[in-house]
């Protein structure tokens, strides 16, 4: 039998990029998301996630979950518009958009989807649309999408303000629309909310903001970055947030003022053509979103963690970038450096990924350290013991 043609190219390029040592593989855990996780057959300390309120494997939720599917079964049948709009779904829209201080929210089963929602619905032919460079590859897809409906896009130098404005001065668009991360995932740092929020209202530009990472983590009861800076909830704005890392469920949410919020369900065709997220998400969303808002002490002990960490790598030879976040980049530049050190962290029990180009600029892979409130004094003297040995 003749091999297919396209499947002889697929072949070449997955040798290429395994040539190239980017080929990537599965850890298989045997537990739930947890601080401790069985990985691999092995007992590992995590360092590996994004659920930085340890509430992926909460009981509490779990159990709401459960309860959820008991009681609403397991599936939606529909998507929203045709019949699978639920009361949980319904309810826990008005619970979240109430917490993040918005007249109403829609909630996706990704934030890759909410995203893609947002950007090509408001953004098309004769609009234009200003993006950070280090946005997360769900917001770059969604202005490909736009893009392809014949939007502008231009982007800019990360957190370059001066080089944003004068974007926005030289452009003639119908619609502007700014397009950030709050929280850069490989980065950790915020965003200059109050400088972008300026921006659009001299512009008068729509701001969409992707709070993936600030959602439950920070601002007062973890409403998220917008509470966190002080910003007001405009209706220039559209929030983003996702409900699968601090939040420890899955899905996400777009809060905006009514006019926008009905103008996406009425319009983004990854909300309209796709099945809606199962009853029981909404249900264990409900009983997470409790848990967040009561969250102080989960938050004390993240940020106290977050203190630790950085104070405990002091002075050793790679650079830790400056993030006030969960995520604690520590630079290492060479990708087969920043592999050797996770390596020598993964015989200790320690689970901190590698993160390489293209994900991040060439010459500054890292180790993406992920802090989580479950994490104990201990571990994370355990984490600084184990680089310091390496350095
Ligand atoms: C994780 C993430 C997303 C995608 O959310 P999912 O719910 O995982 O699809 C979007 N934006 C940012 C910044 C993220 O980190």
């Amino acid at each position: 039998m003749t091999p297919l043609a396209i499947e002889n190219r697929l072949r070449d390029e997955l040798a290429e990029i395994a040539a190239a040592g980017l080929s990537r593989r599965r850890r298989l855990l045997a537990s739930p998301c947890g601080r401790l996780a069985t990985v691999d057959g092995r007992a590992m300390l995590n360092f590996a996630s994004n659920d930085y309120l340890g509430l992926a494997g909460n009981p509490e939720i779990a159990q709401a979950m459960a309860d959820g599917a008991l009681r609403w079964g397991a599936g939606s049948g529909a998507s929203h518009l045709v019949s699978g709009h639920l009361a949980p779904h319904e309810q826990i829209e008005k619970e979240i958009a109430a917490f993040v201080g918005f007249p109403r929210a829609l909630t996706f089963s990704t934030g890759y989807l909410a995203n893609l929602a947002i950007v090509p619905t408001l953004a098309g032919r004769g609009d234009a649309i200003f993006a950070d460079k280090l946005n997360h590859a769900s917001l770059i897809d969604a202005v490909q999408l736009a893009k392809a409906q014949g939007a502008a896009s231009q982007r800019y130098p990360h957190n370059d303000m001066a080089t944003l404005e004068r974007q926005l001065a030289a452009s003639s668009a119908a619609n502007k629309i700014i397009v950030s991360d709050t929280v850069f995932s490989m980065d950790g740092d915020l965003a200059p909310l109050p400088q972008l929020f300026a921006l659009a209202e001299r512009y008068d530009a729509w701001l969409v903001l992707d709070d993936a990472h600030g959602f439950g983590v920070l601002g007062a009861q973890g409403r998220g970055s917008l509470s966190h800076c002080g910003l007001p909830t405009a209706p220039r704005i559209l929030l983003m947030g996702t409900l699968g890392k601090a939040a420890g469920v899955g899905g996400a949410f777009v809060a905006g003022s009514d006019i926008a919020i009905e103008y996406l369900l009425q319009r983004a065709r990854s909300y309209i053509f796709t099945t809606a997220a199962p009853p029981a998400i909404a249900c264990a969303l409900a009983q997470s979103l409790r848990i967040i808002e009561q969250g102080e002490a989960r938050r004390a002990n993240l940020f106290a963690r977050i203190a630790q960490l950085r104070t405990g790598l002091n002075g050793l030879p790679w650079t830790l970038l400056p993030s006030p976040t969960a995520i604690q980049p520590l630079i290492i530049g060479p990708n087969d450096a920043a592999l050797a050190l996770a390596a020598a962290l993964w015989e200790n029990g320690l689970w901190v990924p590698a993160i390489r180009p293209p994900t991040v600029a060439k010459g500054t892979a890292r180790l993406r350290i992920s802090i989580s409130a479950a994490h104990t004094t201990a571990d994370i003297d355990r984490l600084i013991g184990a680089l310091r040995e390496q350095a």
